[in-house]
């Protein structure tokens, strides 16, 4: 008895050989029909036996690509057309495309075996890939994803990658992004005046520079890198020098696992996010310490070569361990563009490793960590984005802006919302047209009409992302306060909507409902009632505004000035200017954050001189707890709504004072941080009738914070809820704001 069934598969189906996939299990179950292509995902119309159909179904599920990720399969039965065979139909293009575009996924090892065959026709070659890996994200120009729409459209097929390509039961069947040694792009070596052509030959002259000690910059999936041998202390002093980067870490990449493990202690969920298809950063505690590598910090980011090129280096012979650093000066985003790389990057690139195939946007390596909740995602770029990273119940697209430092951006159509990469710090030029270019790419991709759009953007009226949300010309734009935004973050990963919670931010600066620059603030309530302020950290000076958040003694001076019997400590004459700043009301603002709560402890503990990355301060303090036993909290109070940060500084000072050692110092606050905001949140939700509690915000990177606050948090019976699809810090914002503006 024949039947027949249309069936629909949502989520990352197209570009990761999912149509031939259909296909060859359609033969399998000698089931006539068709498979294609449309603006939802794929369609499959089936006929056949019964229990053919339902075998064909749970193999769809069970078997799909590994590239592949299923949202959602829907079946419904119709009336038999009488076919005989199976076909692979031309794609379907009519509505929104709400098809999800796949990331940037590394090499498969089908593809590195193929490349170390000697005399194939892609032996040792770049750019070989599949179905199962390749480039996408990075070299897609439009939808629906075809190779004339992506940025391989300049070369043709020649004989043999055509017929690869067409042909179903081959891995690069419709993989657009095909090529060989023959018919596609090449790598070649440039330094100086000298250029070395033929992928090989440049390849090996790299891998004999990085040798040598030079610095090369390499062009990768998403942008450059800069890589020079990590174990040649000279070779990264100057690259340091040349970046005028002193003192934020390099990540590393070892030649394999097997050397990871020897640079890093690596947990098993470490090496699963290590080795997962995105490839990311990971951080994770150094078993080696390479001078320059990482200063003054207990953490390594290692990744592992992804890229077909980066394989080829190493087999190539280049240094075991390199530095792979996005290619930049100082905190501009990667350069990604063949002429701009040259111009921005010489004068620290000794040599340039270029690649053919343009980058059709600049895609970073995103940075993980397998942390005490799970895992965190701190950067979410390269291999992440631009997947969906929430369903949000709304028929209406919205866009959101995010916020100016670590800006994402996020698209909700048809219910699904998609983040884009991270584009970075909007007060740099390049950042600011990346964010623009980043809002007109999506917003095209999927073609939704600005005037259709709902905009969601920060509520601080002098935010970059801000005034360029309210020049779009979307049909609504609404404003929404940042540490709502970070707590509405977690809430929309778990679409929890109804869920009423404690919500806990700790962050550096956001603009907050009267003015003043927040940072420590709990919040009742859930997403449709809204998120109501019912506690804060006690409001402190701040003098100097935003160089206060550069220099931890000035951050120091306006929590200190609140102190009584403060005993002398050795403080450089910047403390003294801004205490006198504080006394004339000149340029100084009030805060309740405990970003520069964090900063002003380092200044006591000694960190005295000037920030040269965001976040610093806080790091430092937390590595050197991590020094010391654990000692007991400094008292951090709650009473009236207030956590009183009076005590805690105040004990801290004096003990420094005596000369107690920093580290058990540094640990005391820490743990009396963790113990002031447990006391705070099981108060609060005894009042509140709550029992989970949501922690997002900057802050909230401290793992050794979380640490704390699990091992005290956890007997009171509170469910703690963090981000694990988007990061704790302002690469999360977006997302919220997309929450808050569905819900609002
Ligand atoms: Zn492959
Ligand atoms: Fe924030």
């Amino acid at each position: 008895m024949t039947s027949a069934r249309v069936i629909r598969v949502r989520g990352v189906v197209q570009g990761v050989g999912f149509r031939p996939f259909v296909f060859r299990l359609a033969q399998e179950k000698r089931l006539a029909g068709w498979v294609l292509n449309d603006d939802e995902g794929v369609e499959i119309y089936l006929e056949g036996a019964d229990a053919a159909i339902e075998e064909f179904v749970r193999s769809l599920h069970s078997d799909r690509p590994a590239a592949a990720s299923i949202a959602s399969i829907e079946v419904r039965a119709t009336e038999p057309e009488g076919l005989d065979t199976f076909a692979i139909r031309d794609s379907r293009h009519q509505g929104h495309p709400s098809v999800r575009i796949s990331p940037d996924l590394p090499a498969c090892q089908a593809c590195i075996d193929e490349m170390h065959e000697t005399g194939g026709q892609r032996y040792r070659y770049p750019y070989i890939n599949c179905t199962d890996c390749g480039p996408r994200y990075s070299v897609i120009l439009s939808l629906p994803y075809d190779r004339a729409n992506t940025t391989m459209r300049g070369w043709e097929m020649d004989g043999y990658c055509a017929s690869q390509y067409s042909d179903p039961a081959d891995r690069r069947f419709h993989a657009q992004p095909v090529a060989c040694r023959v018919c596609g792009p090449h790598y070649r070596l440039t330094a100086g005046e000298k250029i070395v052509t033929g992928d090989e030959a440049a390849i090996g002259r790299a891998a004999e520079l990085l040798n040598a000690g030079a610095i090369v910059a390499v062009k990768g999936l998403g942008g450059y890198h800069l890589a020079c041998d990590a174990r040649n202390e000279s070779a990264v002093e100057s690259l340091r020098a040349r970046k005028y980067r002193k003192e934020k870490p390099f990540a590393l990449m070892p030649r394999n696992i097997a050397l990871a493990r020897e640079l890093a202690d690596l947990s098993p969920e470490a090496e699963v996010l290590l080795t997962s298809s995105a490839r990311p950063i990971v951080l994770a505690p150094a078993k080696i310490r390479f001078p320059g590598i990482s200063p003054d910090n207990d953490d390594l980011g290692v990744m592992l070569p992804y890229a077909p090129l980066h394989h080829l280096l190493f087999d190539a012979g280049a240094p075991e361990v390199l530095v792979m650093t996005s290619a930049n000066r100082s905190s501009e985003p990667i350069s990604y563009r063949d002429e701009d790389a040259l111009e921005q990057l010489a004068g620290i690139a000794d040599a340039f490793l270029i690649g053919e195939r343009p980058i059709a946007r600049r895609v970073e390596d995103s940075i993980a960590r397998a942390g005490t909740f799970g895992p965190v995602i701190l950067r979410r770029s390269r291999g992440y984005a631009p997947a969906a990273v929430a369903q949000i119940p709304v028929a209406q697209p919205i866009l959101a802006t995010g916020a100016d430092l670590k800006n994402t951006i996020a698209l909700v159509v048809n219910g699904q919302a998609f983040a884009s990469q991270h584009i970075g710090d909007l007060d740099q030029y390049q950042a600011f047209e990346s964010f623009r270019e980043t809002i007109e790419d999506l917003v095209s991709m999927y073609e939704v009409r600005l005037a259709d759009l709902v905009v969601a953007h920060d509520a601080h009226p002098e935010y970059r992302s801000t005034r360029l949300a309210l020049e779009l010309g979307g049909a609504a734009t609404h404003a929404f306060q940042h540490h709502r935004a970070h707590i509405a973050s977690v809430l929309a990963e778990r679409g929890a909507w109804d869920k009423r919670v404690l919500g806990v931010s700790f962050d550096g600066t956001g603009y907050g409902d009267d003015g003043t620059i927040w940072g420590g603030e709990i919040f009742a309530g859930y997403m449709a009632e809204g998120l109501e302020r019912v506690a804060h950290l006690r409001r402190a000076s701040l003098p100097g505004g935003d160089a206060a958040a550069r220099y931890p003694v000035q951050a120091a001076a306006g929590f200190l000035s609140q102190i009584d019997n403060l005993p002398d400590l050795d403080f450089p004459e910047r403390y003294r200017a801004a205490l006198e700043l504080i006394c004339k009301g000149v340029r100084t603002f009030t805060t309740t954050s405990v970003g520069r709560l964090f900063d002003s402890a380092a200044a006591v503990l000694g960190f005295t001189r000037e920030v040269t990355f965001e976040g610093q301060a806080a790091m430092w303090v937390e590595h050197i707890a991590r020094a010391a036993e654990n000692a007991d909290p400094y008292p951090f109070p709650f009473a009236d709504g207030e956590l009183d940060f009076r005590p805690l500084l105040g004990a801290l000072a004096v003990d420094r004072w005596r000369g107690r050692d920093r580290g058990e110092c540094a640990r005391a606050f820490q743990r009396g941080v963790a113990q002031g905001l447990c006391d705070a949140a099981a108060q609060l939700c005894e009042r509140f009738g709550l029992d989970t509690v949501v922690l997002s915000g900057g802050v909230f990177q401290n793992e050794l914070l979380l640490e704390d606050l699990k091992s005290i948090l956890g007997p009171k019976r509170l469910d703690i809820w963090t981000n694990t699809v988007v990061p704790p810090n302002d690469g999360g914002i977006s997302l919220g704001q997309a929450a808050l503006a569905a819900f609002r």
